[in-house]
């Protein structure tokens, strides 16, 4: 596309329902952790797309599971199942603590669905009085309306009307908060291994331990939403892994499909049964082309080369992030696990990590926020040295830029 190109920035306004805010770029092609847009310049990707291209962009194996399946079958409905689907199923099963698996296209219908079971559950083990889901403030679980309302950021869903009623809120990493709010009312306990959207926070390994035992004691369910820590992200296949501590149901998405819509809802056998035939259900869910391409994505993610590999990337970016601070003296802090990193700015720049976002990509980096104090980094997890070391290097000018005002 030529500068002169009718499908520019401009169209976005005419055309768009203003409910996003796009940069002026607009990317036209990428390869690994290389994205060029209509001019031919070039960016580092440290974004994948927020935590979603776990492998880049055009991943050979994962073009070539979708050309595969493309030429084969693409869609069935849910009246009957798929080979791609039963497939994934089974692997997603291998690989965690889960024996029965629901399929859905989003995170946040992954999390609807999640939710949604805790309460049959809960309806069919203790009765109508247990309702109550319990969840954190920073909590990102989606954008449906019971997703929204379970989530920690009430501007995310006031404004919508009547909400769905028997969430509660506590603060994350506070157990005595928690210990006060539970009871045998509880139907479940909402969580992210590491709050995302909300800054990079990770559960303690005592709270972690901690909501599993009050889980246990009243009877509630433990989720884990790992729509951005799960597939790797965090050096394992899933965070709950590194705590050891299991939950009841777990979702993923984003990285799921590394790049093609894709989510899944785990849990166990007992605990499915409360999702009996005709109780929920999805159109898409478990399409054959999208579990045919997530197929391709555990088949690389999921092995010792490509999980270890996001340890050591994991050290080479926090030396380069701790180097650019120790000049520039930005950050407070630099943390988080595997690819999922977080740059806490300090109170010099408090509030300003937009900034730090726009002056990256003017310099050819791509990467994100975590709110309003968090630049946050969640690159390909097959992302090379050479494109960390160059991304961290445009980085450098960017804090620069910024810093010198
Ligand atoms: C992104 C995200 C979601 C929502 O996923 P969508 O695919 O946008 O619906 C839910 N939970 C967490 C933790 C996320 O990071």
């Amino acid at each position: 596309m030529s500068m002169q190109s009718t499908l520019n920035r401009a169209l976005f306004d005419q055309v768009m329902v203003p409910n996003y805010n796009p940069a002026a770029v607009i990317p036209v092609r990428g390869q690994g952790s290389r994205v060029w847009d209509q001019e031919g310049r070039e960016f580092i990707d440290f974004a994948g797309g927020i935590a979603v291209n776990c492998l880049g962009h055009c991943h050979p194996a994962l073009v070539g599971a979708l050309k595969d399946q493309g030429e084969k079958l693409w869609h069935l409905s849910n009246v009957m199942t798929n080979e791609p689907a039963l497939q994934l199923a089974k692997t997603l099963t291998d690989s965690t603590f889960a024996e029965r698996v629901y399929f859905a296209n989003s995170g946040a219908e992954a999390n609807e669905a999640a939710l949604k079971l805790a309460r049959r559950w809960a309806l069919e083990n203790g009765g109508e009085q247990k309702d109550q889901i319990i969840a954190f403030t920073k909590a990102f679980h989606g954008r449906t309306f019971f997703t929204v309302t379970v989530g920690g950021q009430p501007a995310y869903s006031d404004g919508f009307g009547p909400k769905p009623q028997g969430v509660d809120h506590i603060d994350f990493n506070d157990l005595a908060a928690l210990e006060a709010v539970i009871s045998d009312r509880t139907c479940a306990v909402m969580m992210e291994p590491i709050q995302g959207e909300g800054g990079i926070i990770p559960a303690t390994q005592e709270f972690m331990e901690g909501v599993r035992a009050l889980c246990d004691k009243h009877n509630a369910l433990l989720i884990f939403d790992e729509v951005q820590t799960g597939v790797g992200r965090t050096g394992n296949l899933y965070a709950y892994q590194h705590y050891g501590v299991a939950p009841d149901i777990l979702t993923t998405a984003k990285a799921l499909g590394g790049g093609f819509p894709i989510a899944a809802m785990l849990t166990t056998a007992k605990i499915a049964e409360s999702l009996k035939v005709g109780t929920h259900g999805s159109t898409y869910g478990g399409n054959p082309l999208a579990c045919a391409v997530a197929n391709a994505v555990l088949g690389v993610v999921n092995t010792p080369d490509v999980l270890e590999g996001v340890t050591v990337k994991h050290r080479k970016f926090l030396d380069g992030l701790n180097a650019i601070n120790d000049k520039y003296q930005v950050f407070s802090e630099v943390r988080g696990q595997g690819l999922l990193i977080g740059a806490v700015l300090n109170d010099d720049f408090a509030g300003r990590a937009r900034d730090f976002l726009v002056a990256s990509a003017d310099e050819g980096l791509m990467c994100l926020v975590a709110g309003a104090n968090v630049v946050r980094f969640t690159p390909s997890l097959v992302i090379s040295d050479e494109e960390i070391e160059l991304g961290l290097a445009r980085f450098e000018k960017a804090v620069a830029k910024v810093k010198l005002g």
